[in-house]
C-alpha cells in the first residue's frame, strides 16, 4: 500500500512517543496501534472490485490508500478474465463525527465543549461563527 502520513497523524504519534505515560514498550505499542486505528478511521479508503461478467457481484480487495494505488494494483493483475473497478470507502470516523462530535480531529471544531463538524457552524460573514446545534455553547468555530 502506498501510504503517505499526514502532518496531524505524525503529531499524534509523536505525542504518544514523547508523553512518558507508558511503563513498558508493550503499553506504548498498544496505545500507538489503537491511536493509528482511530486515525485511519478518519481517512477515506479505496477498494478494488473484480467481477468476471456484468451482473455478477464483485469480489472486493482493500483497503488501498488512493485510487491510483488501487488502479495500479488492478493493472498489475491484468483483467483476471474479467474487469476491475474502484470503489471509495468513506471514512467511518467522519461519519460518526458528523452525527455526534469529534474533538481534536481536523475539520471539526476545537472548542472544548463543541467538536462538531465545520459545516454545523453558522456563517458569520465569510467565516464560520457559532455552532448551529442549540445545545452547544460554542460561540465561534475554532480551528
Ligand atoms: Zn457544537
Ligand atoms: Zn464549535
Amino acid at each position: 500500500m502506498r501510504f503517505t502520513p499526514r502532518a496531524e497523524e505524525v503529531k499524534r504519534v509523536v505525542g504518544i512517543l514523547e508523553s512518558g505515560d507508558y511503563d513498558t514498550p508493550e503499553q506504548m505499542a498498544k496505545a500507538l496501534l489503537k491511536d493509528m486505528a482511530d486515525l485511519m478511521a478518519m481517512r477515506d479508503w479505496v477498494a478494488l472490485s473484480h467481477r468476471f461478467s456484468k451482473g455478477q457481484l464483485g469480489l472486493n480487495w482493500g483497503p488501498f490508500a488512493s485510487v491510483i494505488d488501487a488502479t495500479s494494483t488492478g493493472e498489475k493483475l491484468g483483467g483476471l478474465g474479467g474487469e476491475f473497478s474502484v470503489v471509495t470507502l468513506n471514512s467511518t470516523g467522519r461519519l460518526l463525527g458528523n452525527v455526534s462530535s469529534r474533538k481534536g480531529a481536523k475539520d471539526f471544531c476545537q472548542h472544548p465543549d463543541c467538536g462538531h463538524a465545520g459545516w454545523a457552524h453558522l456563517m458569520d460573514g465569510s467565516a464560520r461563527g457559532r455552532c448551529g446545534l442549540e445545545v452547544c455553547p460554542c460561540d465561534k468555530f475554532r480551528k
